[in-house]
C-alpha cells in the first residue's frame, strides 16, 4: 500500500482536485492524505482572531470564505444531485463555524475552526469521486490520529486503528483522508500544526507500513539551492534521510521537517513529486547513501542570535546547563549554537518569549541580540570527510560577514549564519563556487 500527500494548491481549485483524482485513481491501494485547499487554513486563523478578539467583522470573512466554496462546488460537480451534496456539506461547515458567534472562545474551539479547510477539502474530493463512479472510502483522521499529553503522536493508537479500519474494506482501493488534523489525550480536536499535513502522512506511512509515501506538491522536489534567489538550481534526485531532515529544517519549504523521521524509523523511502508535472521523476529520499559532497544549500530567515558572555564560565562547568534550562523553561528550542572559553552564542527562531529569556539570561551575564538574522545551510553526505568542502565554503564567502559557524555537529551539515541582508549574495556565491 502507498500513502500519497496532496498540499493545498494541489487541490486548490476544483479544476486541481479533479487532477489530483485522476492521478490517485489507478489500480493500487493507497491512502489518499489531503491538506486545507490552499489559503482557506490561513483564512480560518483569521476567523478565529477575529472571534477572540469579539470582533463583528467575523461574520462577514465567514461569509466570503463560504462564498468562494459556493464557487467551487459549482465548478466542481457536473450534475444537480451532487451540487446539491456539495451545498449541504458546505453549510453544515459554515453553520458550525458560525455556531462560535457570541460563546466563548477558547484554543478547544479555535482548533475545531482550523480543522475544517481539511474537513471541507476531503470530503468534497471524495463526493467528487463518487460522482465520477470512482470507489472511495473517507477515513475520518480523527478516527485515528491522535497526539498524546506532550503533543507527540501516539503512534501505538494510530497503527490500532487505522490497521482495523483499512481491515473493514479489503476490497477497496482508494482510501482519502485528512492531513494536519488529529485528537488529543482529552478526546479534543487539535492538530499537528500549520503545515503538519506532510507529517500526517508520514505517521500513517509507518502505521500502515506502506511500501512508498509520496508527498506531492507544486515543484519538482528539493533543489541544490533556494530557486527565489539563485538562477538555474536543479533538482536532487536522491537525498538521504538525514540529508533531507536537514533541507527540510534548514528553509527548504517543500517538505515539512518533522516528517522525515517517521519514515527514517520505519525506512519507508519518502519521494517528493511534482502535480504539475507528474512524470519528472522529483526527489527520492530513503536511507541509500550515495557518494560523499555537498548536495544542497538553503537558507532559514527571521533567526535571532544571543550571546551571552560572562567571565564566569571560564572553566566552569554547569553554565551552559543553567543556560540551556531558561531556554527549556520558555519552551523554546535552540537552532545553532557555537562557544568560545566565555561566551556562548545560540539561535532561536520563535522569539514569543524572547524578552523573558533575555531578562533571565542577564542572571549569568551580558546579553547581546541581533535580530533579522539567516542561517545558511549547506548539506551532503559525510561532507566532513569530503576533500575541502569547509575550505570551499569559506572561500566562498569570501566578502560576506559571517556572526556564527556550526561544523562538525552533523557529519551532514555546515550551518553559517549572517545577517540576512547577505543572504541573496552567499547563497549565489556559494552557487558559484560549490557546484
Ligand atoms: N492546512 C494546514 C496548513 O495550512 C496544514 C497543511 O496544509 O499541511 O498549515
Amino acid at each position: 500500500m502507498i500513502v500519497m500527500k496532496f498540499g493545498g494548491t494541489s487541490v486548490g481549485s476544483p479544476e486541481r482536485i479533479k487532477s489530483v483524482v485522476n492521478l490517485v485513481n489507478d489500480d493500487k491501494r493507497k491512502i489518499v492524505v489531503l491538506s486545507a485547499m490552499s489559503g482557506t487554513t490561513n483564512v480560518l486563523v483569521k476567523i478565529s482572531e477575529l472571534f477572540y478578539s469579539g470582533n463583528k467583522d467575523v461574520t462577514a470573512e465567514i461569509d466570503r470564505l463560504e462564498n468562494k466554496y459556493a464557487t467551487v462546488i459549482n465548478e466542481l460537480f457536473g450534475t444537480e444531485e451532487y451540487k446539491h451534496k456539495g451545498r449541504k456539506l458546505v453549510k453544515e461547515r459554515f453553520d458550525l463555524l458560525r455556531s462560535f458567534y457570541g460563546v466563548a472562545f477558547d484554543a478547544v474551539a479555535e482548533r475545531a475552526v482550523l480543522a475544517q479547510g481539511e474537513l471541507l477539502s476531503t470530503t468534497l474530493t471524495h463526493l467528487y469521486c463518487e460522482e465520477s463512479g470512482i470507489n472511495s472510502v473517507l477515513l475520518p483522521a480523527l478516527n485515528f490520529m491522535r497526539i498524546d499529553k506532550n503533543a507527540e503522536p501516539d503512534n501505538y493508537y494510530i497503527k490500532e486503528q487505522i490497521c482495523r479500519e483499512l481491515k473493514s474494506y479489503p476490497e477497496v482501493k482508494l482510501f482519502i483522508t485528512q492531513g494536519f488534523i488529529c485528537r488529543d489525550a482529552n478526546g479534543e480536536i487539535n492538530n499537528l500544526k500549520r503545515g503538519g499535513s506532510d507529517y500526517s502522512a508520514s505517521l500513517i506511512g509507518k502505521a500502515i507500513n506502506a511500501e512508498e509515501i509520496q508527498i506531492w506538491t507544486d515543484i519538482d522536489g528539493f533543489h541544490n539551492n533556494d530557486p527565489r534567489f539563485v538562477e538555474n538550481t536543479k533538482a536532487i534526485r536522491e537525498l538521504s534521510f538525514d540529508e533531507a531532515a536537514e533541507l527540510a529544517y534548514f528553509g527548504a519549504k517543500i517538505l515539512h521537517p518533522a516528517s522525515v523521521w517517521p519514515a527514517q524509523e520505519a525506512n519507508i523511502p519518502l519521494l517528493l513529486k511534482n502535480t504539475m508535472e507528474p512524470q519528472a521523476p522529483g526527489t527520492v529520499i530513503s536511507s541509500k547513501t550515495e557518494e560523499e559532497g555537498i548536495k544542497a544549500i538553503a537558507a532559514k530567515d527571521d533567526i535571532t542570535a544571543i550571546k551571552i558572555k560572562s567571565g564566569r564560565m571560564l572553566m566552569a562547568y554547569g553554565f551552559l546547563r543553567k543556560v540551556f534550562e531558561v531556554f527549556e523553561s520558555y519552551q523554546t528550542p535552540i537552532d545553532m549554537i557555537t562557544t568560545s572559553e566565555i561566551a556562548v552564542s545560540l539561535t532561536i527562531d520563535n522569539i514569543t518569549h524572547l524578552d523573558r529569556i533575555a531578562q533571565e539570561l542577564r542572571l549569568y551575564g551580558n546579553v547581546e541580540i541581533d535580530r533579522n538574522m539567516t542561517i545558511i545551510c549547506i548539506v551532503g553526505n559525510n561532507i566532513m570527510n569530503s576533500k575541502d568542502s569547509i575550505a570551499k565554503v569559506f572561500k566562498a564567502l569570501d566578502n560576506v560577514p559571517v556572526r556564527m559557524v556550526s561544523y562538525g555537529g552533523s557529519r551532514h551539515n555546515i550551518s553559517i549564519l549572517t545577517d540576512s541582508e547577505h543572504k541573496a549574495d552567499a547563497l549565489n556565491q556559494l552557487s558559484k563556487y560549490l557546484f
